[in-house]
């Protein structure tokens, strides 16, 4: 494909996108597909030769669009959102035209650069303090990660070199342990295996399944603390003095504890662990603050929403996604530290090709990912915080809020069903008044009958629906729709 082809075929794809958007309405949020249905649908090897790209876009829509889950879908309720904006889809175009792979500031300084400051301006716009931003002239610092779950890692990787690093200057054990000069055999001081096994993460059994991931590849042990509904959001957090007593009774048996890994936003039930109280408990202690708040932190953009953020002085690392509800298409999930020049130590390997003439002045993003390689995300913040404004953004943030309470009021006005915990930030957790296996039977009759997708949770051995407004284009007419045809298929479920 020629450039004069590719703005030809280029202009068709656009249209495509547009096509595809404006007819959602039309589509239905699930495929009637099942597991292994590409075999009769695509070739089992690609072609000798070149094909006709109309041949190529023919296929898009019988193999590609009527056999994928539409998550923009306006009953689509399942999960959490994903976020898109049709900005943010010229930012991926862009990204993907330049293709350019910025891991130094001398690799991409204006894929470096835009980033540094589009995390300023998030930062700003959701009300981190002061020493996260990267035009602050201390050592924290904003990077754009791939998915919440690397960002969870990479915290739970630099926590660990800190706790490693601490033990063995309390301990007086020189790092790197000298090493004869003949051993080709080489340990890596702040990751030293013999002292990772003493470290043990915390986190709330409320936490993401990503948390549990992050700390089993970091080879450390976990305890999840229990958590207790109530508080002020009467749903579920965790105590201060759960959070006391483990680290006592780990404490004593030996163990090292390293890392606290708050949920501002659980998956489940949208709760929050509070912050602000667990904060000095884990600055005593020496342990690790991170902050995983990958669907709710968009929401502290709205000033009636920036509890979301509060006690954040205690926070060593945090995260959110505004792929999931700020209009910004995945991947887009930024992070930031309040020492990264800490953690880039961590992180740091040096290698002849990527050493350049300014990197003990600019920022080099490869020392705080696990990849070498990054993409130029920062340009679908920019289009989308320019072509928006905060206001826009809030006004869909209030949206999903009031779309959400809505739903609420009807469940909670109909005796056959109980509202879980309060609604929260668009999710609205609820269950009929039954048994485990009715509610079980009720989400399956729901998706298999195609009109609304929704996904369960479970708590405590307590079964009940989720449902989370998720597309931009869902109106108080699709709210009153699931209702009804929650409310049609009861009787087939009784
Ligand atoms: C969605 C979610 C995640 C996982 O997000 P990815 O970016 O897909 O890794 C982690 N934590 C919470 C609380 C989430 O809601």
């Amino acid at each position: 494909m020629d450039s004069e082809a590719f703005r030809k075929h280029g202009k068709e794809m656009v249209d495509m996108v547009a096509d595809y958007w404006d007819s959602l309405r039309d589509r239905q949020p699930l495929p009637d597909v099942k597991p292994g249905f590409i075999w009769d649908l695509v070739p089992d090897a690609p072609p000798e030769s070149p094909e006709e790209w109309s041949k190529i876009l023919a296929d898009v829509e019988p193999i590609v669009l009527q056999n994928n889950t539409n998550w923009h879908h306006p009953h689509f309720f399942a999960y959490f959102s994903t976020a898109c904006s049709y900005p943010a889809i010229m930012g991926d175009i862009l990204s993907g035209g330049i293709s350019s792979i910025g891991f130094t500031w001398k690799s991409s300084p204006s894929m470096t650069e835009l980033e540094m400051i589009m995390t300023d301006w998030l930062a700003k716009s959701i009300g981190l303090p002061e020493h996260f931003l990267n035009s602050h002239p201390g050592p924290g610092a904003g990077i754009i990660q791939s998915t919440a779950s690397d960002a969870t890692f990479v915290a739970i990787l630099s926590a660990r070199a800190r706790a490693v690093s601490s033990y063995k200057e309390n301990n007086l054990i020189k790092s790197p342990v000298p090493q004869p000069e003949d051993d080709p055999v080489i340990t890596f001081g702040n990751h030293d295996a013999s002292i990772v096994s003493k470290l043990v993460a915390y986190c709330s059994d409320q936490a993401h399944s990503s948390v549990d991931k992050g700390i089993m590849l970091a080879s450390v042990k976990m305890r999840k603390l229990k958590s207790i509904i109530g508080g002020p959001h009467k749903n579920y957090f965790i105590e201060t003095e759960t959070l006391e007593s483990a680290i006592r009774e780990d404490r004593a048996r030996g163990l090292i504890p390293f890392i606290y890994i708050a949920t501002v936003g659980t998956t489940n039930t949208c709760a929050v662990d509070p912050v602000r109280a667990l904060g000095p408990i884990c600055k005593r202690e020496n342990i690790w603050l991170h902050v995983d708040a990958a669907y709710a932190g968009s929401f502290s953009l709205c000033p009636e929403y920036r509890y979301l953020v509060d006690g954040f002085e205690f926070v060593d690392s945090f995260n959110f996604n505004p792929h999931k509800a700020m209009q910004i298409n995945f991947d887009c999930s930024p992070m930031w530290f309040k020492d990264a020049k800490e953690a880039t130590t961590y992180f740091n390997v040096e290698a002849e090709y990527l050493r350049h003439e300014y990197q003990a002045v600019a920022s080099d993003y490869r020392h705080l990912q696990i990849a070498l390689g990054r993409r130029f995300r920062s340009l679908k913040i920019w289009f989308v915080l320019r072509a928006l404004g905060i206001e826009k953004i809030q006004e869909s943030l209030r949206q999903r809020v009031k779309l959400a309470e809505e739903f609420s009021d009807l469940i909670s006005h109909d005796d056959n069903f109980e509202i879980i915990v309060p609604t929260h930030l668009g999710l609205v957790c609820f269950r009929y008044k039954g048994d485990n296996a009715i509610n079980e039977k009720l989400v399956n009759t729901i998706n298999d009958d195609r009109r609304i997708h929704l996904v369960p949770a479970k708590i405590n051995g307590v079964f009940f629906l989720r449902l989370a407004i998720c597309s931009t284009i869902t109106n108080s007419k699709d709210i009153e729709f699931a209702y009804h045809v929650i409310k049609d298929l009861l009787p087939k479920v009784l």
